[in-house]
């Protein structure tokens, strides 16, 4: 049973007022880092570092192999435990998933890995209809990539001509759903 405790506390360096949390997991991570990585839309992983980094609930965590945990700033000790106790709960999500299937497949982070602008342009429509908001397929293939944009928001994608397509581009962006 993952347990995660508060580890330290210091003042924010770019805002003072609000607390720089730092976090320890009683047990280490590193399984569970490229399930994160390839379940949690936009995370960024980094095998080297062995960590994975991505946004719950808007503020900026970084989870490392060692069971390290850094919070992003917050204004009371409170919303940081409310933070973790989330962080916790998708951390037993990924270490179940692990204990089903075991380490993913390699061809998935590869595919993961992948996802940039140039490539999911290159699965979408091309029609530059506009219906999504944006300029083009281009424009919307990179706000897809960073986040901004959700593949609900190309109706043309959602037709069945399409539907291999949109397949793909789910898989890209989120190859493992806990
Ligand atoms: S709605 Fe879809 S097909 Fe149309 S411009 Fe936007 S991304 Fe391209």
């Amino acid at each position: 049973m993952i347990e995660i405790k508060i580890a330290g506390k210091t003042p924010c360096l770019l805002e003072p007022r609000k607390l720089q949390i730092t976090a320890q997991a009683n047990e280490p991570l590193d399984e569970v880092l490229p399930i994160l990585y390839l379940a949690i839309p936009h995370s960024q992983y980094s095998k080297a570092f062995g960590s994975v980094t991505f946004l719950l609930e808007g503020k900026l965590v970084t989870v490392y192999s060692s069971g390290k945990i850094n919070l992003g700033c917050v204004f009371r000790e409170e919303i940081a435990v409310k933070l973790l106790e989330k962080l916790k709960n998708l951390l037993l999500k990924a270490l179940e998933y692990y204990e089903k299937h075991g380490a993913p497949d390699p061809k998935l982070l590869e595919v993961r890995k992948k996802l940039n602008p140039i490539e999911i342009y290159s699965y979408l429509p091309k029609t530059n209809c506009k219906e999504c908001g944006e300029q083009g397929c281009f424009a919307f293939a990179a706000k897809l990539a960073n986040g901004e944009k959700t593949l609900q928001d190309c109706p043309k994608i959602q037709l069945p001509q399409y539907i291999n397509n949109k397949t793909y581009l789910e898989k890209m962006l989120q190859p493992i759903k806990l």
